[in-house]
C-alpha cells in the first residue's frame, strides 16, 4: 500500500533515512523553510544529527525503530539509495515515502538500471550480464576490451568496480570485485563527464538545474564546473534525457543523471552511466551559485510544495575537501567569493568527503 502524500504545512516534519551530509544539506535547507527534520541512521556520530529536531539512532530493519520514526515524520524521503527495499515497503505502509521506493529497485541494481535506461530509449554505454565466472569469457567476447566490471549492487566511488584490457587476466578481475553478480561494460573513451540535477513536483512539474561537468580523482568527484563547456544542442540533449527518466519514473524529489560525452564523429553524443534518485555531489554548487539549491528543490518537491525556477548567478566551481584535504582548509577560508562548507564529520579518513568550497564567477 502506498499512501498519497498532501502538501505539508510549515511546522510539518520530514523524515530522511540517512545522516550524511547530503541529509545534513537537506536538514538545513527545510529549515530555511520553517520545516523540521527528523534524521533516522545507524550511525551514532552522523553529521545530520547536529542540525535536526529529532535524531533515531537504529539499523535500517529495526522495525521498533522504524515505527517510532514513522508514527513522528509527516513523509519519509532518503539521502542515499542503498536503502534497504524492506525499510522503504515498511515505512511507506505507514507515512508517504518519496520519491516512491519502486525507484530504489532499479536504481540498486546497475544491471535493472542500464535495461531500463535502454527501454526508454536512451544510450548507455553496451553492457552484458555476469552472473558467474563462467559468463565472463562470452561478456568479454560480446563487449570486447577494455571493459569495465561492475558489481551490480552496492558500488559507489569507483568501489566494486575493475577495468579489463587488453592482456589483463579476467579472473583477477572478478576476484578483484568480490566474485559477485556484475555487469560488464565497454570501457568509454568519454571526452568529458557531465551530470544533470532534475527536480519533478508533486504535479509532475519538471525543472531541471544547469548541465555540470565533473572532474572525478581516484573515482571520487573532483571538481564541478557549471556551466558545462558543451554546446547548447547538447546540453539541451542531457536535461531532456533527464526529464524523461524523472517522468518515466512519475518521481518527486530531485535525482541526478551522471553521463558520459563522446565524441561521435563530428556530433559530440551523451551516454547515461548512473542514476543517483537523490540529491547529488556535483549539485552542491546550487547552495552558492543559484538562486535555489538542489536540497531546497528536493525538499519542496517532497513536502508537496511548488518548484522555484532555478537562475544560476555565475560560472560556477566546487571542489570536494577530501580527506585530509580539509586540514588545510584555511587556505580557502580567506579567499574572497569562496564559500566553504565542512561537514562536522568527526574522523578524518582517506577517500571520505569532508567539505566542499564554491567559488561563483561573473560570466
Ligand atoms: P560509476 O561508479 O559507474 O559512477 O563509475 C565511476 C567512474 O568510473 C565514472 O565517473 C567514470 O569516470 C568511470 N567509469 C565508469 N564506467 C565507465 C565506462 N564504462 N567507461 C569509462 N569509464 C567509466
Amino acid at each position: 500500500m502506498t499512501i498519497a502524500a498532501r502538501p505539508l504545512d510549515p511546522d510539518a516534519i520530514i523524515g530522511i533515512l540517512g545522516g550524511g551530509q547530503l541529509g545534513r544539506m537537506l536538514a538545513l535547507s527545510a529549515a530555511s523553510l520553517g520545516l523540521k527534520c527528523h534524521v533516522l541512521c545507524p550511525e551514532p556520530l552522523s553529521c545530520a544529527f547536529d542540525v535536526v529536531r529529532r535524531v533515531t539512532e537504529a539499523d535500517y530493519v529495526d522495525k521498533s525503530a522504524l515505527d517510532r520514526f514513522a508514527d513522528d515524520v509527516d513523509v519519509v524521503t532518503y539521502e542515499f539509495e542503498n536503502v534497504p527495499a524492506e525499510t522503504a515497503t515498511f515505512l511507506a505502509a505507514r507515512k508517504p515515502v518519496l520519491p516512491d521506493p519502486q525507484v530504489l529497485a532499479t536504481t540498486q541494481d546497475r544491471l535493472v538500471e542500464k535495461s531500463w535506461i535502454t527501454s526508454l530509449g536512451i544510450a548507455t554505454a553496451p553492457f552484458a550480464p555476469v552472473g558467474s565466472l563462467k559468463e565472463l569469457a562470452p561478456a568479454l567476447a560480446a563487449i570486447g576490451r577494455p571493459a569495465v566490471l561492475k558489481t551490480r549492487r552496492f558500488g559507489y566511488d569507483g568501489k566494486g568496480q575493475a577495468t579489463i584490457r587488453t592482456g589483463d587476466d579476467a579472473e583477477a578481475a572478478w576476484q578483484e570485485i568480490g566474485a559477485q553478480p556484475a555487469i560488464l561494460e565497454a570501457f568509454i573513451p568519454f571526452e568529458r563527464e557531465i551530470s544533470v540535477v532534475v527536480a519533478r513536483s508533486i504535479d509532475g512539474e519538471t525543472l531541471c538545474f544547469d548541465v555540470a561537468e565533473n572532474e572525478h580523482r581516484d573515482h571520487i568527484l573532483k571538481v564541478s564546473r557549471v556551466p558545462a563547456a558543451v554546446p547548447a544542442a547538447l546540453a539541451d540533449e542531457a536535461r531532456g534525457i533527464a526529464t524523461r527518466i524523472a517522468e518515466a519514473f512519475d518521481y518527486v524529489g530531485v535525482l541526478a543523471v551522471e553521463m558520459f560525452v563522446v565524441a561521435d564523429g563530428a556530433a559530440p553524443a551523451v551516454m547515461v552511466n548512473e542514476i543517483a534518485p537523490r540529491v547529488h555531489n556535483s549539485g552542491h554548487w546550487t547552495l552558492d551559485g543559484c538562486s535555489v539549491s538542489q536540497f531546497e528543490q528536493h525538499i519542496r518537491a517532497v513536502a508537496g510544495w511548488p518548484l522555484a525556477t532555478p537562475v544560476r548567478r555565475g560560472r560556477a566551481e566546487m571542489v570536494n575537501l577530501i580527506g585530509a584535504e580539509v586540514e588545510a582548509v584555511d587556505k580557502w577560508l580567506t579567499v574572497p567569493g569562496a564559500s566553504v562548507h565542512l561537514y562536522g564529520k568527526p574522523a578524518v579518513r582517506d577517500g571520505r568527503k569532508m567539505g566542499h568550497v564554491t567559488q561563483v564567477f561573473e560570466e
